[in-house]
């Protein structure tokens, strides 16, 4: 079978690691016809805008899309190309796999976590009124009234939607996403005991889901607890169900278990739609150099392949880029125990390594 592939190279390191990602995929034989569409701060003069409508509609049409990383222009008043894009493609769920790979430093081994995060609302909806403008007035006068609370004058406001619809749907994902990848238990996490109305909402949605899969655990533990709980007994957990803010932090944090941003991949999922992309962002003080490591992507790349159902080709890739991470040779500075090493390689260098060891 041959796939339509949307591929956005990104700025910063983003066309060097996407492009090492690319020549990998292709190298495990699967046909893909990448469709190049341009978003972030290289295309912004020329374009007017740093996500060209042309972009959106390649991902709507070819339903999945391989991104390298972005930067978020500032003075623009363009908040995230990475948040539009979510919703203009309605990517309900982020999903972040976060597992150890022998020859990664990292305080902890044999980590094993997937993070499913709610995508579209909680405080990251974007519903944000400025300190001292008219809007923001009024909302704080709305509150007073509403609920006999008072609001500093002084302030500004975010707000925090969590629906019941956005987080069933979310919930489902991550327990379909359980059923598909034989996984245990997902474990709700959120502060329900201080945000009934919000967070309480999802535990009790969450809770309603797990009542349709008898086969998976499910628990719910909060935010703080669960903080501790990940560095000092992360084996304990599985699937890790999330609103929008708590699994953006917690995913870095989970990341952090498995030896940094280098290493963490990542996806959003939409209704027959996914976009692939690493955790990491744009480190643009690195632009051009082939030094950073393209793992993060490659093993964005595996998500996509089991996404299209190229099972063979992703487990491939991966054991690929488990060896050579393993043989801890053709590595990026990152990985050697001495960031100065001068047999560290570059970016492009160890996707050779990864090729390699594919056809070898
Ligand atoms: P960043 O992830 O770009 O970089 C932080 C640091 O992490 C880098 O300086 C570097 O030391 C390290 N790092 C990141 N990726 C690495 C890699 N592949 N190999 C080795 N080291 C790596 O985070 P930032 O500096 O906070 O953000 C830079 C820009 O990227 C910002 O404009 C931000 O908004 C954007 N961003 C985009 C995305 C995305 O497109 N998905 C995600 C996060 C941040």
């Amino acid at each position: 079978m041959s796939y339509t592939v949307t591929l956005m190279p990104g700025d910063g390191i983003g066309p060097e690691v996407s492009e090492a990602a690319r020549r990998c995929i292709d190298a495990t034989g699967v046909k893909i016809a990448w469709e190049i569409a341009h978003a972030g701060v290289d295309i912004l003069e020329q374009a007017g805008t740093p996500l060209p409508d042309a972009t959106v509609a390649s991902v709507l049409k070819n339903k999945v899309a391989l991104k390298g990383p972005v930067t978020t222009p500032i003075g623009t008043g363009f908040r995230s190309v990475n948040v539009a894009l979510r919703h203009k493609c309605d990517l309900f769920a982020c999903v972040r796999p976060c597992r150890s790979y022998d020859g990664v430093r990292s305080r902890y081994q044999n980590i094993d976590l997937v993070i499913v995060r709610e995508n579209s609302e909680d405080l990251y909806a974007g519903i944000e009124f400025e300190k001292g403008t008219p809007g923001c007035a009024a909302v704080i006068d709305a509150v007073e009234k509403a609920g006999g609370k008072k609001i500093k004058p002084d302030s500004g406001v975010s707000i925090k939607p969590i629906s019941v619809s956005a987080t069933r749907r979310v919930a489902k994902y991550a327990f379909d996403y359980a059923r598909q990848y034989q996984r245990k238990k997902v474990t709700a996490i959120a502060k329900a005991n201080i945000m009934k109305f919000t967070d309480g909402l999802f535990y009790a949605t969450a809770r309603e889901v797990a009542k349709e899969y008898a086969d998976i655990k499910y628990e719910e533990v909060l935010v703080d607890a669960m903080c501790m709980q990940l560095v000092q007994k992360p084996e304990l957990y599985d699937v890790l169900l999330l609103p929008n803010l708590y699994g953006d932090i917690m995913s870095d944090l989970c990341a952090g278990l498995v030896g940094g941003l280098g290493v963490a991949p990542g996806a959003n999922i939409g209704d027959g739609v996914a976009l692939f992309e690493a955790v990491h962002g744009s480190a643009p003080k690195y632009k051009g150099q082939n030094k950073v490591n393209p793992t993060a992507v490659i093993l964005s790349g595996v998500l996509m392949l089991r996404w299209l159902g190229e099972t063979a080709a992703a487990e491939k890739l991966d054991r690929a880029v488990a060896d050579v991470i393993r043989a801890g040779k053709d590595v990026t500075y990152d990985m050697k125990a001495d960031r100065n090493d001068p047999s560290a390689v570059g970016t492009s260098q160890m996707a050779d390594a990864i090729i390699r060891r594919m056809q070898g």
